[in-house]
């Protein structure tokens, strides 16, 4: 019998973003390799973390990989994001539900334009903390490089600051997941200075456990002789086996049958817990990514909204020309991704590197808030980025 899931310590959510090639990956390795030093995670090695096929053979990362670990204070629930900007998308999706971010930053490369990115958007989905992990200082030399990654430090402060995260208070760790993970003293120590900043810095969320439990569906898959279960992480309220849920927009009504996290069986999932719900007797196909699975007649799905967009300028990977009224592009809310026209008003045209209010008309009724994040893709790349002001009725 598996042992089930017991909460002893708050739990937060937090993942790695930046440039690709900065050292994600490795860090991540290295975190649980060294908080296994200490009885707070399992190791997991780097291989395990990239290692779907198409990623292997491509070398960059698609899908989020999970890996879970606990410090004194905290457990956590830390997803390895992608880093190559064909792949924002899917830190959209996962990036929405982060109390923290650390920021990977090559010491030796500095500011790239993913790095930029990756705070520009973290920023759009509502990710409020990021910790600064200087990586590869293990091959920084005395002298010159030594004063080129105060730089890169000054250079990052700037970044933070210009996207509303105030840099000057951020902490700053030089680190090398690399040495780390080989198990170097100097090194580790140094990532242990990390996750404590990590720990001070980012604070306890506050979670919406009175809400009506919502749940937005990351995969849907079937398990042999029990049925069809979804995942994903916990917006709001909390679940238990033998709650009825519906999924909005269908005729999906049903109970959950049983809550695991981590490969453990849970009795109670809450706001942020990332969990597996297996649902009675729902046929594998009437459940889709982008969907969710909320607390019946919680949520309407609608196709209409205002809101207040920053349209990326070419510097930061975005259009080089306006956009123009009856503009169709991508819109990822949540976990769904859905094509829809924008009309912006009397103003008819919004420049790249410009703030603006649009209402926006969706190809498809998907759950709508004010306050919800979301962004803008047009082949293949970012474009926008935005928070959902009004719903009109
Ligand atoms: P990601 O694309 O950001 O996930 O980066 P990876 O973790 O895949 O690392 C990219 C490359 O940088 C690999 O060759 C790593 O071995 C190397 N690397 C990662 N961390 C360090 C570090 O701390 N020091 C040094 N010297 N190299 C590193
Ligand atoms: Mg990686």
């Amino acid at each position: 019998p598996r042992t089930a899931y017991v909460r002893t310590k708050p739990h937060l959510n937090i993942g790695t973003m930046g440039h690709v090639d900065h050292g994600k990956t490795t860090l991540t390795a290295a975190l649980t390799k060294v908080l296994a030093g200490r009885g707070g995670a399992a190791f997991v090695p780097f291989d395990r973390i990239d290692r779907a096929p198409e990623e292997v053979a491509r070398g960059i990362t698609i899908n989020l990989a999970h890996v879970e670990y606990e410090t004194d204070t905290r457990h956590y629930a830390h997803v390895d994001l992608p880093g190559h900007a064909d792949y924002v998308k899917n830190m959209v999706a996962g990036a929405a539900q982060l109390d923290g971010a650390i920021l990977v930053v090559s010491a030796l490369d500095g500011v790239m334009p993913q790095t930029a990115e990756h705070v520009l958007l973290a920023r759009q989905v509502g990710v409020d903390h990021i910790v600064v992990a200087l990586n590869k200082a293990d091959a920084v030399h005395d002298g010159e490089d030594a004063v080129l990654t105060d730089l890169v430090e000054l250079e990052v402060r700037e970044l933070l600051t210009a996207h509303g995260y105030g840099g000057d208070a951020a902490p700053v760790v030089r680190v090398s997941g690399l040495q780390a993970l080989a198990g170097h003293p100097r090194w580790t120590a140094s990532v242990e200075a990390l996750l404590d900043a990590v720990d001070t810095y980012v604070p306890l969320p506050e979670r919406y456990l009175d809400a009506p439990f919502l749940l937005p569906v990351e995969n849907v898959l079937t398990l042999t002789g029990r049925g069809t279960v979804v995942t994903g992480a916990v917006e709001r309220g909390t679940v238990r086996a033998g709650d009825r849920v519906e999924v909005p927009g269908t005729s999906v009504e049903t109970v959950v049958t049983g809550l695991e996290t981590f490969g453990r069986p849970m009795d109670e999932a809450q706001a942020g817990d990332s969990v597996a719900l297996l649902l009675r007797g729902v046929p594998r196909a009437a459940v889709r990514r982008g969907q969710v699975v909320a607390a019946p007649g919680s949520v309407l799905p609608r196709r209409r909204f205002e809101a207040r967009v920053y349209v990326l300028s070419a510097r930061e990977g975005g259009r080089s020309t306006p956009v123009a009224t009856g503009y169709r592009p991508q819109f990822h809310l949540r976990t769904a991704n859905v094509a829809g026209e924008v009309d912006l008003g009397a103003a008819g045209l919004a420049r790249p590197g410009e703030t603006v209010t649009m209402t926006v008309e969706l190809g498809r009724a998907v759950p709508l808030e004010p306050g919800l994040g979301f962004a803008i893709r047009e082949g293949g790349r970012t474009v926008g980025a935005g928070t959902v002001t009004d719903v009109p009725a």
